[in-house]
């Protein structure tokens, strides 16, 4: 039964994976839920478009691994995952490459398994290279790799966390990709409609200001009135965190605010995808053949962008760049034409092509700058060094009304993912849930 919850038990600020899992989590457990989105879209950084033909993801695309919870509601949601296959290339002095596991690219890589057992004070990673005496040569692949996939500086990111990260994904099968069939965006639509069959709401373009809180009561101020509520599950981005535009009164707690300070240990990464459409797949006929009939990735770490990849075994004319880290920003802003110009320039590099050629097969170029978005304001995050214990502090409820959600409170090494924004928003779901008993127990006039 669909019911107006003027008063409800519990708002949720963000109809990314993290609101969205907690607020139909509580409403399944019974609990009256207000989700307030500043957009006019559920999902926030998960954002699919479907264009000339082709499903193009602007935000979160792969599954990384096997997440338990992820895979669940995937399986829950009645969709399906596709594993990622394909060819590997590296581009190599002028000359296309085909990874193989037993070359010297195991190398580097093989310092990303040292950090796992990494121990001692913390050290960014650029200083972990230093410290083991790394070669120069053999620095790019790996410090590329780390960037890139963190959206992270080398000379911020933590060594622990990367270890951490390592181990995490170990667990998880973190080596294989998929990615869900016919668009990301389903899941969180899915999430939403079941969020209001369990009489939960949500209000799309409620943009929430200011958090006045108090134990047990909090008040948001938006742009569509004031909602009032016993305790909040905040599942802001942190770059919106971060930039103070959202206001708290009181102020947050010192270890928090420290938290959540600009320049402290969690951080705001930033990447830059665009994704090209084409007439049609040409690369798949060029040499060396059959890899590049099954290209996946295409990395060349001195070009911009140095990855590509590719929607195999999807059949798809897309070719989509990614720029992740320090190298990322010099591109905020860009226009999609722009990006475009670049990333025909760099292909026809790469595959010993008149660029002009590329350009007339191209049909369209799709980006969203997720930096100036004032709704996200950054990618993902990732840990600086020495702020590993950071994202516990989030996890923690303040005065049992305040209950932070969102990629960057994982704690458990997976930050920066869709299945850490979603299992943020199980945990804070079941903080809520137990503290809302414990309320019941010790007092039965306050149980429903
Ligand atoms: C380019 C890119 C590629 C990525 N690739 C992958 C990938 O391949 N695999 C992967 O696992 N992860 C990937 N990620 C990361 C993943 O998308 C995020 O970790 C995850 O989606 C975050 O979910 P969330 O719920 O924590 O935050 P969000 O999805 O950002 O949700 C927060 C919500 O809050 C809303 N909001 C903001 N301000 C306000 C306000 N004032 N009032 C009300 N609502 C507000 C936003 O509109 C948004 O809907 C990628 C991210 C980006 C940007």
């Amino acid at each position: 039964m669909k019911r107006n919850w003027i008063n409800p038990d519990v708002l949720v600020i963000g109809a990314g994976m993290a609101g969205l899992s907690a607020a139909r989590s509580l409403a399944s457990l019974g609990v009256q839920v207000l989700l307030l989105e500043s957009q006019k879209r559920v999902g926030g950084r998960v954002h699919t478009l479907r264009a000339k033909g082709e499903i193009i993801e602007l935000g979160a695309e792969f599954i990384h691994g096997l997440p338990p919870e992820l895979v669940a509601l995937v399986r829950e949601a009645g969709l399906e995952l596709m594993e990622r296959s394909g060819a590997t290339m590296h581009s190599h002095d002028g000359a296309l490459i085909v990874d193989d596991d037993t070359d010297d690219q195991k190398g580097p890589f093989d310092l990303l398994e040292q950090l796992k057992e990494f121990r001692g004070g913390d050290l960014s990673f650029a200083e972990f290279l230093d410290v083991n005496q790394v070669p120069l040569d053999e620095r790019s692949a790996v410090i590329g790799f780390v960037e890139g996939f963190n959206a992270a500086d080398q000379h911020v990111i933590s060594a622990r966390a990367l270890g951490l990260q390592q181990k995490a994904e170990q667990e998880t099968e973190g080596d294989r990709s998929f990615h869900v069939l016919g668009g990301y965006d389903q899941l969180p639509d899915y999430l939403a409609r079941q969020l209001e069959e369990l009489g939960g709401q949500v209000r799309l373009d409620t943009r929430v200001d200011r958090i006045e809180w108090q134990p047990n009561r909090v008040v948001l101020q938006t742009n569509q009135g004031t909602f009032t509520a016993s305790k909040v599950v905040i599942t802001l981005p942190l770059g919106v965190l971060q930039s103070g535009r959202v206001e708290f009164h009181p102020k947050l707690p010192q270890a928090v605010s420290d938290v959540l300070a600009r320049r402290g240990p969690v951080r705001s990464g930033k990447a830059v995808r665009f994704t090209l459409i084409f007439r049609e797949p040409f690369w798949q006929t060029l040499s060396p053949q059959p890899e590049m009939g099954e290209l996946s990735f295409l990395i060349n770490g001195e070009a911009v962008p140095p990855v590509w990849w590719t929607s195999l075994p999807e059949k798809s004319n897309a070719l989509t760049g990614w720029i992740g880290g320090p190298r990322a920003e010099r591109f905020a802003g860009w226009s999609a034409e722009a990006l475009a110009e670049l990333g025909c320039d760099t292909l026809a590099g790469t595959f010993h092509l008149e660029s002009t050629r590329i350009r007339s097969m191209l049909i369209g170029c799709y980006t969203h700058d997720w930096s100036a978005d004032p709704h996200a304001q950054g990618a993902y995050s990732y840990i600086a060094k020495g702020g590993l214990e950071a994202p516990g502090v989030l996890s923690q409820p303040v005065a049992d009304t305040l209950y932070f959600a969102g990629e960057h409170t994982a704690t458990d090494g997976h930050w920066g993912t869709v299945h850490a924004a979603l299992a943020s928003g199980l945990r804070a779901a079941g903080q809520i849930s137990a503290s809302m008993s414990d309320r019941a127990n010790t007092n039965p006039a306050t149980a429903r």
